[in-house]
């Protein structure tokens, strides 16, 4: 049996009595059904209603396709009359969106003939998939103008009954054909959209307040746009509103300079980098510099040997290439801990090649690695292995050094 629907009635019916057909047992609840509800049940792109039905919760509601029968999940037994009340936050929340959907649809299909594929109705946000190749931020906020000019018109929705679809699309210009069977519902928005639905909607445009587009992009083959509408556009404009007043206090600003004030920190951040990075260069050369003047010298040949904890093996190599860049000089470079990294670099009038000295020692700390003969690198798995590395790397610059002299 068809479950007789308040809520095409009247949208706004909060409370009402009903008379208990049948409950029984389902999953962790029970399922009623009565015989007339103002809950909406999930259908047509807009979630079900919850809210109290004889004291128990209402948890969902879904339609029986079968029998047109309107199925409310409680969480415990009813029987008799119950008196029902609709969570309104979350109905008129679902009204203003649904809504604003329908105006919106018929906005974008006036202004740039794009149709409306389908719509999502979510907790945070809807979005609608249009059948657009592309949508430009002019075009979106010419949509809004448009929208938001027929809320502040605040023209009334109207409902109308069409016998059956052919008659429906004969009266009325539906943007689709219905896909019902049986009678048509056709909602009105103030002469402006005429569309079949089973759902619930505001009593006119002025109702919903804001209509705001927040984002779009492409999706499949067309665009997806996200909006808010009413109680939800309000809500985001505060958020928005509180954190622009946040970020200018905590530039001790006003709002209107906070562009320029990034515009300023942005460059401001480019220009101590470039003066870090100098500063660090400089640093780098000057430790160069002592550790030449501490190194020991082989047949004329300045040779440093120097292991590192806890520093960046990208720094610790261009501290060796530093070295490398004074004449008569050689690094020999390692780091502590559990991935010890080797770097050794020569200036370019040692006769030395580097590359093989690194391949020679790198079994040492089980590593892998290679270079040039100028320059080369390597990182292993073996940390105690990393002193007896570096041993055997001078052993053989000494040998390498003391055999080009003779
Ligand atoms: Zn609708």
């Amino acid at each position: 049996m068809q479950t007789l629907r308040l809520y095409h009635q009247d949208a706004y019916l909060k409370t009402f009595t009903a008379r208990v057909l049948t409950c029984r047992p389902a999953g962790d609840g029970y399922e009623v059904i009565l015989d007339q509800t103002a809950f909406y049940p999930t259908g047509g792109g807009q979630p079900h209603d919850t809210g109290w039905l004889g004291g128990r919760r209402v948890l969902e509601v879904v339609e029986d396709p079968d029998t047109g029968a309107i199925l409310h999940r409680v969480d415990g037994p009813l029987a008799g009359e119950v008196t029902g009340e609709i969570d309104w936050n979350r109905r008129l929340d679902h009204m203003e969106q649904h809504t604003a959907q329908h105006l919106l649809s018929q906005v974008f299909a006036v202004l740039f003939q794009a149709e409306t594929i389908s719509f999502h109705l979510g907790s945070e946000a809807t979005t609608i998939d249009l059948d657009l190749q592309a949508l430009s931020p002019d075009q979106v906020e010419a949509a809004e103008a448009l929208a938001n000019q027929i809320v502040r018109e605040d023209r009334p929705v109207r409902v109308h009954w069409a016998e059956t679809p052919e008659t429906a699309m004969a009266r009325f210009p539906l943007r689709k054909p219905p896909a019902v069977a049986g009678p048509v519902r056709v909602v009105e928005i103030g002469d402006f959209d005429f569309s079949a639905c089973g759902g619930t909607h505001v009593a006119s445009t002025g109702r919903l307040g804001l209509i705001k587009v927040k984002a779009w992009e492409r999706y499949k083959k067309g665009i997806r746009l996200t909006f808010l509408a009413g109680g939800r556009a309000l809500r985001d404009y505060q958020r928005l509103d509180r954190m622009t007043r946040d970020l200018a206090r905590s530039l001790s600003l006003g709002v209107p300079d906070l562009p320029g004030a990034v515009e300023k920190l942005r460059e401001e951040t480019l220009r101590l980098r470039r003066q870090l990075r100098d500063a660090q260069e400089q640093l780098l050369e000057v430790e160069a510099r002592e550790l030449l003047a501490g190194a020991r010298v082989v047949a004329g040949v300045r040779v440093v040997t120097q292991t590192f904890g806890g520093r960046p093996g990208e720094e610790v190599r261009a501290l060796a290439a530093k070295v490398a860049a004074h004449p008569r000089a050689v690094a020999l470079f390692g780091t502590r801990g559990a991935l010890p990294q080797l770097f050794f670099a020569r200036s370019t009038d040692v006769r030395l090649d580097m590359g093989a000295i690194l391949r020679q020692v790198l079994p040492v700390i089980a590593g892998k690695g290679g270079g040039s003969p100028l320059s080369a690198q390597g990182a292993g798995s073996r940390p105690e292995g990393l002193a007896t590395a570096l041993d055997l790397a001078l052993a053989r610059v000494a040998e390498g050094l003391q055999a080009s002299q003779v």
